[in-house]
């Protein structure tokens, strides 16, 4: 079916809701986007019908419950052209699977001297858990900068790139400048050193196709929240020659193969990385909103974001005193800007009182911000579901602000 948001939106029940009496007019996308009927009742009919634990149980409800677990993994591999559903473990999300990277394959394989190399651009969910395991084993970070438009240098991170280098870890898409990053040159760059490559698709779930076997990452990490689904859910894909490598990272039920006092052996992926009773619901409200992603008709919605992104930037473009963090011409629908007559903190709370829904701070990228000698942003991000009518109404609120504020 050909892309029509406004048959989109019937599907979103709170985007019909009002804020502070007006109508929901929600630009912040980037933080969590809302979710369609038919995720929120694939969770309550989880709940009303199907709901046991998975894996262990020989009754008709356990059986159930697995089926559509693991129907959700399979779901989730065919999304991101995984070869195999067992190379996706479930996580708690984005954050969940970068740290697992960073404890179980990393930190058994770094030394002093090797080098992590990140981007300037990273949210702090790709940069906490590496400076944690480097602090453990010695290993150095360093980030690639990024130029004035917010793209990464590549021909600077390619000058960073010898053979110290064990990893790169990369945002596929910056939650605060919008920029797309050219992944498939990542890894081959990376490759060309003998390291990996580890991407955070957090957002480049929503906004991109993704087939990690044509990009050729070793690691790719995601949240379901970002992309129509639940909150609490993610994934990691991984190579599965690197999974059966790993050791695990978390022990408890679930993941063992023979448990005695002295010794204890390990299930294969992906169970090995699945301690405890995992997030079934959200797996299988994960799964929905694949579904969902998947019957979009994927060009009419990348010429959707294509034509939000530039409606949104000439208009905001017009705004007096507002300046445009990010100007890549490939960006997502993702606006951060600065005015020069107010402090994000104080417009955010004019905006919201008119409907408007907008993040402002440093959107977990302290370093990013740094870079650009800014505290904070104020940011509108889009989804699927975006209207420019909504940005129309995003202008009128910043106009209402102005004469507030300036
Ligand atoms: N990476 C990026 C680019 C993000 O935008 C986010 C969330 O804002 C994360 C990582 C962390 O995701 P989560 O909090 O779902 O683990």
């Amino acid at each position: 079916m050909p892309f029509d948001v406004q048959r989109i939106r019937s599907d979103f029940p709170i985007l019909s809701g009002r804020v502070h009496g007006k109508p929901l007019v929600y630009l912040d996308n980037a933080a969590t986007t809302h979710k369609p009927q038919q995720v929120i009742d694939a969770i309550v009919g989880f709940y009303t019908h199907d709901n046991a634990n998975v894996h262990r149980g020989m009754h008709e409800l356990a059986r159930r419950a697995t089926d559509g677990y693991e129907a959700a993994r399979g779901k989730v591999a065919r999304f991101v052209g995984a070869p195999d559903h067992r190379s996706v473990v479930f996580t708690s999300g984005t954050t969940d699977a970068v740290n697992l990277v960073a404890y179980a394959y990393a930190e058994p394989r770094l030394k002093a001297g090797d080098r992590i190399v990140l981007t300037h651009m990273e949210h702090h969910s790709n940069i906490v858990p590496w400076q944690l395991v480097a602090e453990r084993t010695g290993a150095e970070i360093v980030a690639a900068p990024i130029t004035d438009a917010g793209e990464l240098d590549l021909e600077a991170l390619h000058a960073l790139l010898d053979e110290r280098v064990k990893i790169v870890a990369a945002a596929w898409v910056s939650n605060t400048l919008g920029t797309v990053n050219d992944v498939r040159r990542l890894a081959s760059l990376a490759h060309g050193v003998g390291a990996v490559l580890l991407l955070d698709g957090a957002q480049a779930l929503a906004h991109v196709p993704i087939d990690v076997r044509e990009v050729g990452c070793d690691f790719l990490a995601l949240s379901a929240h970002k992309a129509l689904g639940p909150t609490g859910i993610g994934a990691l894909y991984a190579k599965p020659e690197l999974l059966g490598e790993m050791p695990p990272f978390k022990g408890g039920g679930e993941m063992i193969e023979q448990v005695t006092f002295p010794h204890t052996t390990y299930a294969a992926p992906p169970a090995r990385f699945e301690a405890g009773t995992p997030n079934i619901a959200g797996a299988i409200g994960f799964g929905a909103a694949l579904n969902y992603l998947s019957s979009v008709d994927r060009e009419g919605l990348a010429a959707h974001e294509r034509e939000l992104t530039a409606y949104g930037t000439r208009l905001l473009g017009e705004v007096e005193g507002l300046r445009i963090l990010g100007n890549s011409p490939t960006k997502a629908p993702v606006f951060s800007f600065t005015l020069d007559w107010a402090h994000p903190y104080d417009v955010a709370p004019i905006l919201d009182h008119m409907g408007v829904a907008v993040r402002t701070g440093h959107h977990c990228t302290q370093p990013l911000m740094d870079r650009f000698g800014l505290p904070a942003t104020v940011r509108a991000s889009c989804a699927l579901y975006t209207t420019r009518e909504e940005i129309d109404a995003l202008i009128t609120a910043l106009g209402k602000a102005r004469e507030m504020l300036a």
